[in-house]
């Protein structure tokens, strides 16, 4: 395993911890187009909040590879950044999950400028291409299309919605991933589709407006 002692940038360990960590759902009535690994989000806080591998959000932030100098500015800047506002609390908060994605696609170097316009994963908020208009215009982000693309795609693997009771239909799009799996008995033909119980993979994503786990045996 990879670890800070081996002499890589911090950027890259932490991107081998986030391969380590994606989970594969089981699945077998899923639509085709969705993704088919996530990073749990108990994984992500973990990079941040726990030190794996010797790993801090700080060390991460003031990664000295060139790639991260190249996208987030001399390691003196970027310490006096740093400490600026609440940025360590916003970077294992609000803006972890955008944070390990960023790092996922090897430009975590960019954070502070997600943070600068306010681009993050949260809830049930996808990102979309109209998210990236401050970037493309108002910055000079070396191959941001890249980014954008990679970005887009990757999102369904870090931001997975807590599934709650509804009372009325929810729609939920093709690409995103639902750590549940799905009982292949069907239990009835709706007007709108097929019916089906499922179970949670991930306890982490199940509302506890769902009411208590049950045990095993219970
Ligand atoms: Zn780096």
């Amino acid at each position: 395993m990879t670890d800070i002692m081996d002499g890589d940038p911090p950027c890259m360990v932490a991107h081998d911890y986030l391969e380590q960590n994606a989970v594969q759902p089981i699945r077998e009535c899923y639509p085709s187009g969705s993704v088919s690994l996530y990073v749990p989000a108990r994984k992500i806080r973990a990079l941040f909040e726990d030190k794996p591998l010797g790993l801090t959000v700080e060390s991460l932030f003031l990664c000295p590879c060139r790639r991260c100098t190249r996208d987030g500015g001399l390691v003196e800047k970027r310490s006096d950044c740093f400490n600026e506002r609440r940025r360590p609390q916003e970077l294992k908060g609000e803006y972890a999950l955008i944070y390990a994605l960023l790092i996922h696609v090897l430009r975590p170097g960019l954070i502070q400028m997600f943070q600068k316009y306010e681009i993050k994963l949260e809830g049930t908020k996808y990102l979309s291409d109209v998210d990236f208009d401050n970037l493309r215009h108002r910055e000079k982000i070396v191959d941001l299309g890249v980014v954008q693309r990679k970005v887009l795609d990757g999102q369904y693997s870090f931001l997975v919605r807590t599934l709650r009771p509804a009372s009325d239909i929810v729609f939920i799009p093709a690409k995103e991933l639902l750590p549940i799996k799905e009982d292949a008995e069907l239990k009835g033909e709706g007007t709108f589709a097929e019916v089906r119980c499922f179970e949670f993979q991930d306890e982490d994503y199940r509302s506890r407006d769902f009411g208590p786990v049950r045990s095993p045996t219970g």
